[in-house]
């Protein structure tokens, strides 16, 4: 079996399956260390400069490692470009049966029943919100994922997207009449099942301190 440096070097399946893809020593350096880290579930902290193709040097030894993964990025822009960019490539061009998820925060997510109770209850405050609510409506009928960012053309900190997300204290779970089709239960299951997650730090270690608390 190839090693990560290899994979990364001259004559690997990376150069093959990338035109533009240039070898680089200091990349193959830190695959090198990241495998080895990996292996011996060991600590690295790896710093390396602009250029140096560092998403490429630990996703190539992660993909390669057979262990369930967590990469966690420090933006939500950084995570979905690493899951609808970065990894994909990688993983063509390793050609391995590697099962990927992303997951956010449940606020990311389209509820479905909020959705409903938002339409019902009517109590926007614009033309502009009526319209935000309509096109969501549309887009509702087409999304997989639920996943807000791909509404683009309606701002992150819209007031409307409160009234059709969820939180911990809103979310009816099991009693909620669209929990078997609930994108946010549908995010969690995938991101369980799957070999690569790919996470934020603010979920992270959201996680983290509800697990300290008995939580989570
Ligand atoms: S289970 Fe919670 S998040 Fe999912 S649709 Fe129902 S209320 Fe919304």
């Amino acid at each position: 079996m190839l090693s990560s440096r290899d994979i990364l070097g001259a004559e690997g399946p990376l150069a093959q399956h990338i035109p533009a893809f240039a070898p680089r020593r200091p990349q193959q350096e830190m695959a090198e260390a990241v495998e080895k880290a990996i292996a011996n579930s060991s600590l690295l902290i790896a710093e390396a400069g602009t250029g140096t193709g560092k998403t490429f040097a630990y996703l190539v030894p992660a993909l390669l490692s057979g262990e369930k993964i967590i990469i966690s990025t420090g933006t939500k822009n950084l995570q979905d470009q690493l899951f609808h960019k970065d990894l994909p490539v990688v993983r063509d061009a390793l050609g391995i049966p590697v099962t990927v998820a992303m997951l956010k925060g449940r606020g990311n997510y389209l509820c479905t029943h909020r959705l409903d109770l938002a339409e019902e209850q009517g109590r926007f405050t614009s033309r502009k919100q009526v319209d935000q609510l309509l096109r969501i409506r549309s887009w509702s009928g087409r999304t997989r994922s639920g996943d807000t960012t791909e509404m683009g053309d309606i701002p992150e900190d819209a007031p409307i997207w409160s009234m059709v997300t969820s939180n911990g204290d809103n979310c009816l779970g099991q009693e909620c009449p669209d929990f078997g089709d609930c994108h946010v239960m549908h995010a969690r299951r995938k991101a369980q099942e799957a070999d690569v997650l790919v996470v934020n730090h603010h979920l992270l270690f959201a996680d983290m301190a509800l697990r300290e608390e008995g939580f989570g």
